[in-house]
């Protein structure tokens, strides 16, 4: 019985690892920043039953392992990126387009050294500009 028990904590432990790997690949492989409900849609044609909220548990985890990155943008869900060099956002407010600004240099008198830093810029896109 113990045996079973430790068993199938280790399938357990080895299905979240596999999610997880699922889930930044799935990140990996796009670059429209796409928040945890979206990130959820796109994991079920590859697992069928995963919950929205074993999504945000994994999310967390590859944030917290500086694997990902959580993109904070006030009005609306956080956003998610694999890109995880410096980079700034653009994010239009009509549609929610989040698309990558790259290079930012900042140049300041910083009173020490960074590490990291965000930048998120917020206005109209072209495609709702014209609308
Ligand atoms: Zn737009
Ligand atoms: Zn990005």
């Amino acid at each position: 019985m113990e045996k079973l028990k430790a068993a199938s904590k280790n399938i357990l432990r080895r299905r979240d690892c596999d999610r997880l790997l699922i889930l930044l690949e799935l990140l990996r492989a796009r670059h429209d920043h796409p928040d945890a409900q979206t990130c959820h849609r796109l994991i079920q044609k590859e697992v069928p039953n995963i919950g929205l909220s074993t999504v945000y548990r994994h999310l967390a985890a590859l944030v917290d392992n500086g694997l990902i990155n959580e993109i904070k943008t006030d009005d609306g869900p956080a956003r998610y990126d694999a890109a995880v060099q410096s980079h700034g956002h653009f994010m239009c407010t009509a549609c929610g387009r989040l698309t990558d600004l790259m290079p930012i240099t900042v140049k300041a008198d910083y009173p020490g050294q960074i590490r990291s830093f965000v930048f998120l810029a917020k206005g109209t896109c072209h495609a709702c500009l014209k609308k």
